[in-house]
Order: C-alpha cells, then structure tokens, then sequence
C-alpha cells in the first residue's frame, strides 16, 4: 500500500565532515548545535534514536597511512576522534534536554560506559539516545560499517545516513550539474552500478541483513524528521 509506516527506532549515521561547517578540521558548534535540534525534534515525536558518529573531521587512518603513518596506529586515532565528536554530541544533546549516553566500542570508562549490547537496548528503551563512538571498536574498519552493525543489533527499523548532498545520484552531483538523483534504489542495482554509497563492508553488511537505509541532507533544517515521515528529499536504498 502506499501507506506511510513512520519507523520507531532508527539509526542515524552522521560523518565526521558534517561536523565541520565553514572550518576545515573540528567541530562547529553551530553546525553541530542546528543537527542536534532536528534530532531532538524526531526524539521528542516519539521516534527511538541510535546516533553513530564519524571522525574524519579530525583523523582518518586512510589518509594518515597514505603519509607515512602506520594504518593500525592511524585507525586507532580515527576511532579516538569519534569519542571526541561523541562527547561534544552527548553534552548538545544535554542542552537541548535530550537524555543521552555514549557507549564506546573501546574502553574508556571515565568518558563512556563500555559497549555492551543488552545494556544499550535498555538504554534505547528508557527513552535515552545512545551514540555508538569508537566505530566497531577494530582498525581497517570505518563508522558506516559500524553503523550498519549497529543498526542491525540494536534492531533498527532503518539507518539514515545523514551527508552534505540530497542523495545518491548516478553521478558526483558536485562535477555533473546534470547528475540525477534517485529516489528509491535498490542494493544491487547499487552495486551494479558503481555508486559508492558506503564501503564494501558496511554494504554488504546493509544488503546481506535487509537493513533499508535513506541518504539525505543532514544540513538542511528539519529534514531528519521530513524523510522519516517521508516527506524529504532523499534516497531510499532497499534490499
Ligand atoms: N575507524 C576504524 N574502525 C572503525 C571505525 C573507524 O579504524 O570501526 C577509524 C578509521 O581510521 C577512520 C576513522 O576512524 O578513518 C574515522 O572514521 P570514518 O572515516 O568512518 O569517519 P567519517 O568519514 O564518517 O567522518
């Protein structure tokens, strides 16, 4: 039917660059203040809300091997950098009176409790916003992969992938004016196509569990609760 089912617990993927706004490396408060309000909009309305952050505003494993670094040790500082971007959500959260908790896929007890899954369900269901940092806890990973995970064990109706662009478009929207978004597509016509929505890992992961997954705008006021409701621009990406 062409009913809207609103999901009732979602995971939201934010990366890292999206933290970024006008500066190059970090977070903008301001930036991270205007996702923060739309999260607490879609929490308020009764939605249970998973939040998996990135860290690439601050480290990346990748790049930092691609410069000498070794990838393991780089990987560890990108994981690090997630909890950073973690507890700056957590205390946003707070200020918008959202009640949150981070747990962490390495252990870092004075900053975040250690992640066990039964206990972030119970969390999820009092009513709290658990933000999964440190990515899978495991170097040669990345955060969409650990939000893929997530998703699935936490039992998530959908994971949102929240990024600087309205979708997945047959091209870089960015270098092809005419490049077409799609509104609805499926993962293997995904993968048939090349469209780079996530790694390999983290698709498969997606695909293999039938996980359904919508890329939106993060940026764009309101619309975290739009697409949800099914009224923003996006795409969806269904098994
Ligand atoms: N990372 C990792 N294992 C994980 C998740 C992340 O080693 O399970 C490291 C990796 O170096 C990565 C960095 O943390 O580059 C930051 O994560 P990611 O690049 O996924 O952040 P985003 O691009 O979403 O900002």
């Amino acid at each position: 039917s062409s009913e809207k089912i609103v999901p009732k617990r979602v995971l939201l993927k934010i990366s890292g660059e999206a933290l970024l706004g006008e500066g190059s490396y970090g977070i903008d408060p301001k930036v991270a203040n205007a996702i923060v309000s739309d999260i607490a909009n879609v929490v308020k309305s009764g939605v249970e809300v998973c939040l998996v952050i990135g860290g690439g505003n601050i480290f990346r494993g990748m790049t930092a091997a691609s410069k000498g670094i070794d990838r393991v040790h780089g990987d560890y500082a990108g994981m690090l950098a997630t909890v950073i971007n973690a507890i700056v959500l957590h205390n946003v959260l707070e200020q918008h009176h959202i009640e949150s908790c981070i747990m962490s896929a390495i252990d870092i007890p004075q900053i975040a409790e250690n992640y066990v899954r039964n206990k972030a369900i119970s969390h999820i269901k009092q009513g709290r916003v658990v933000i999964f940092a440190a990515g899978t806890g495991n170097p040669y990973f990345t955060t969409d992969t650990a939000a893929a995970l997530r998703a699935i064990e936490m039992g998530c109706d959908i994971m949102l992938k929240g990024t600087q662009v309205d979708g997945v478009y047959d091209s870089d929207p960015k270098n092809n004016p005419d490049a077409k978004r799609y509104d609805t597509i499926t993962y293997s016509e995904a993968l048939i196509k090349e469209l780079n929505i996530m790694d390999a890992t983290a698709f498969s992961l997606a695909q293999d569990n039938k996980l359904p997954m919508i890329v939106f705008n993060v940026h764009k006021e309101g619309n975290f609760e739009n697409v949800l409701l099914g009224n923003g621009v996006c795409t969806r990406v269904v098994a």
